[in-house]
């Protein structure tokens, strides 16, 4: 007898373009931050539009930290996130010597509101971090509106938004002091690790291209290739190490090319377990608004009030049948480090405990079969009674 198929919750789509540019970037003795990074960078820009200027990283991690601190964002400053985030989003508020100010999300779109934002600000707020929650789109324009009104800077968690339309732009181009997208090995495009941080704002660009290595006034590039003044170079504050390399900037040369392919396939996949699981008890994944765009880089499912089993021993079930799961994420606010800093305690943010007590991250990538899609179908629908 055959076993049944087993399904990873992620296995990434590489092509023979990306290993070739990897094996040429290589054999081109060139392996750190060099011609492909600049070339990644300058095709990022291109697919983001409106003129931004792009800077490649190594996380986007890396990419918030940048921007904080070419915001000049310290100590004694507030910085308000949605509690349903992956840690990243506050820790870079930390490395920064600021406090995290968490804010709970609303269960019909995973996002925080532009409401309890308002309500979160102090005189000691300086910036408000947007989580685009597995996709979809923050209300942009509201949160704009708030910021321009009590004078914070906005800076986008964009990890999980390539390709996001909001209001009739890419993520990206909605005027936030940055936005900041992860290549992380799981995400919509990769480059193993990576990251791309994306302003309009020349002097914020200027300081992150510096900070980003070392605090040197010109990169490694034309320091080794300027042959008139090779060795002479300033350093202007304490840098970091979070430069791009060549070689992974030649997976995201021909990932980016795949970019909207790849949420073409995300889309229709996320259309076919809609309408797998439309009778089963389950809350099913928002959609954006008319117009928008949803990058559906998460296909995350919640459990009803009626299903007949509750979340954890949904995942058992799951887990069992050798089908991979994730659970994005634990609020924040029930991490220890978190829930001390912030004197949190449970309870704090329904709406995101909600969430989080219900909700199971299915299998759901570029490279996944159609045999794959059916037999998680067919496993979710037997687990609920389907
Ligand atoms: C993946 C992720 C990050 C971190 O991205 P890295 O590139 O791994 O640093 C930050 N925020 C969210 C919401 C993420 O999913």
């Amino acid at each position: 007898m055959n076993e049944p198929l087993s399904v990873p919750f992620f296995r990434p789509s590489i092509g023979e373009e990306e290993i070739a540019e990897v094996v040429e970037s290589i054999r081109s003795g060139w392996l750190t931050t060099g011609p492909k990074t600049r070339q990644f960078e300058a095709d990022f820009e291109a697919y983001i539009g409106n003129d931004v200027q792009a800077v490649a990283v190594n996380s986007a991690t890396a990419a918030m930290h940048l921007a904080l601190e070419a915001l000049g964002i310290g100590p004694g400053d507030e910085v308000i996130l949605p509690t349903l985030t992956f840690t990243a989003t506050a820790e870079v508020v930390r490395y920064m010597g600021a406090t995290p100010v968490l804010v709970d999300v609303d269960p019909a779109t995973l996002n925080l509101r532009p409401e309890d934002v308002e309500v979160a600000i102090t005189p000691r707020t300086k910036a408000v971090m947007p989580v685009h929650f597995a996709g979809l789109p923050c209300d942009m324009t509201r949160i704009h509106a708030i910021a321009r009104a009590h004078d914070l800077k906005v800076v986008e968690d964009a990890a999980h938004a390539l390709p996001t339309v909001h209001a009739g732009g890419m993520i990206g181009t909605h005027g936030s002091d940055a936005v900041c997208f992860s290549f992380y090995a799981n995400k919509t495009m990769t480059t193993g690790e990576g990251g791309m941080l994306v302003s309009t704002n020349a002097a914020l660009i200027d300081r992150a291209r510096k900070m980003r290595l070392h605090g040197i006034d010109r990169d490694v590039f034309n320091r080794f290739t300027d042959n008139k003044a090779s060795w002479r170079y300033d350093v202007v504050a304490p840098g970091f190490k979070y430069n791009m390399t060549d070689v992974a900037a030649s997976l995201g040369i021909h990932q980016l090319r795949r970019c909207d392919g790849f949420g073409e396939i995300r889309t229709a996949r996320a259309a076919r377990y809609d309408a797998a699981f439309a009778d089963l008890p389950l809350i099913l994944p928002p959609h954006p608004p008319e117009g928008d765009k949803h990058s559906w880089h998460l296909y995350i499912v919640r459990m009803s009030d009626d299903a007949p089993v509750d979340r954890d021993q949904f995942i058992a079930a799951l887990q069992e049948a050798n089908i991979g799961i994730s659970v994005h994420y634990t609020p924040l606010h029930l991490m220890s480090y978190w829930r001390d800093l912030g004197n949190y305690s449970e309870g704090a943010f329904p709406g995101a405990e909600d969430i989080f007590r219900r909700c199971v991250s299915l299998p759901h990538f570029m490279a996944m079969t159609d045999a794959e899609q059916d037999r998680v179908i067919e496993v979710v629908r037997t687990v609920l009674g389907g």
